[in-house]
């Protein structure tokens, strides 16, 4: 593994929810019944493997935002391809001293959150330990594509996997993938004597951390593509935050970073078309968390075992 830790990276900024439920449209998330299962299952073994808690499975409690919108939802928990995720709507929650809940409320089932920063910190501690990760910038040109193994620095591979998030859009053996990338914001904020057992959603997620702490996120800009935080963002949290907490918060910190995101919305998965040796991992976009445990499996089996990846993640759409 070689990574080259500049500044945290979009997986540790992350808020790191996985939400079967798109809520504009309360339909289902692309492929969520498949992909939940495998992402809970390898987090809680790489738990295991890592001594770590980072796996949360308490859901996301939605608060409504409009009569409609709770109209909306009553009316696909009985008839659409969320039903299996949309739980029967409450009055009244039980933390209505802190929150807005006058419009009601709902569990969306088989949601949760990772704290990613945690579980990556753990894997490049075991990393490190076992002599498996390099912390260096991997620069192209030294890429030696020559030889029976490909060659880079002093090491010889029979294949190199490109996972470089918003950086691919550099590669040089991949220039012509459609990534539209996308900053993200979010906020780390202190709320004292509250601690919800949900996520809790309106226009924004409220995520409880641990002790007082909670981060808030997060925000989409297409055009400013650095990563340094924004007045805009922070002002653009705070604002929907006003719609969420009925009590005083202090605000901790707030951090950014760039999501990989792609023009169709699909990941970026696949062999090189002139040399099978080199691939790509990529296209995870707002929902890495969900995403990448299941397509990882099927990537691992299509470079083992020749078995089709699917063709909404294959690069060879492009
Ligand atoms: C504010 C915010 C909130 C988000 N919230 C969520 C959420 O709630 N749920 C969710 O599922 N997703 C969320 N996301 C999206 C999520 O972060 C991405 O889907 C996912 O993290 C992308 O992972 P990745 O490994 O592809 O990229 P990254 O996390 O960017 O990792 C890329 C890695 O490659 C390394 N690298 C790149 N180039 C080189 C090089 N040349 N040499 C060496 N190393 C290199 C970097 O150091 C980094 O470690 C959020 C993103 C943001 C910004």
């Amino acid at each position: 593994m070689v990574d080259h830790r500049e500044k945290p990276s979009s997986s540790e900024i992350a808020l790191g929810i996985y939400n079967p439920v798109v809520f504009k449209r309360m339909t289902k998330s692309w492929k969520a019944d498949e992909l939940i299962p495998v992402a809970e299952e390898l987090y809680s073994d790489m738990e295991t493997a890592l001594g770590v808690k980072a796996l949360h499975k308490n859901g996301i409690l939605k608060l409504f935002s409009s009569k409609d919108e709770r109209t909306f939802w009553e009316k696909k928990m009985h008839n659409g391809e969320a039903m299996a995720f949309l739980d029967t709507t409450k009055e009244q929650s039980e933390y209505t001293d802190v929150v807005f809940d006058e419009l009601g409320n709902a569990d969306v089932l088989h949601s949760g959150w990772l704290d990613t920063a945690k579980l990556l910190s753990a894997f490049r501690k075991f990393l490190r330990g076992n002599n498996l990760l390099i912390e260096k910038k991997f620069e192209y040109k030294n890429v030696n594509t020559s030889a029976e193994l490909l060659q880079w620095n002093n090491l010889s591979a029979e294949r190199i996997i490109f996972c470089e998030g918003s950086r691919a859009s550099e590669n040089p053996f991949f220039k012509n993938l459609p990534f539209v990338l996308t900053k993200g914001e979010m906020l780390t904020i202190r709320i004292p004597d509250f601690s919800p057992q949900h996520l809790i959603s309106k226009g924004v997620y409220l995520l409880h951390e641990y002790g007082d702490v909670f981060k808030v996120g997060a925000t989409y800009d297409w055009d400013d593509l650095t990563d340094i935080p924004t007045e805009k963002g922070k002002t653009d949290l705070v604002e929907k935050l006003k719609k969420v907490l009925k009590v005083d918060y202090e605000i901790l910190d707030q951090a950014a970073a760039i999501r990989p995101t792609v023009k169709d919305r699909r990941p970026l998965i696949g062999l090189h078309s002139e040399d099978k040796r080199i691939g790509i991992f990529n296209g995870m976009g707002t929902k890495g968390v969900m995403i990448a445990p299941f397509f990882a499996k099927q990537f691992a089996e299509y470079i083992e075992s020749n078995i089709p990846l699917d063709k909404e993640v294959d690069i060879k759409r492009f």
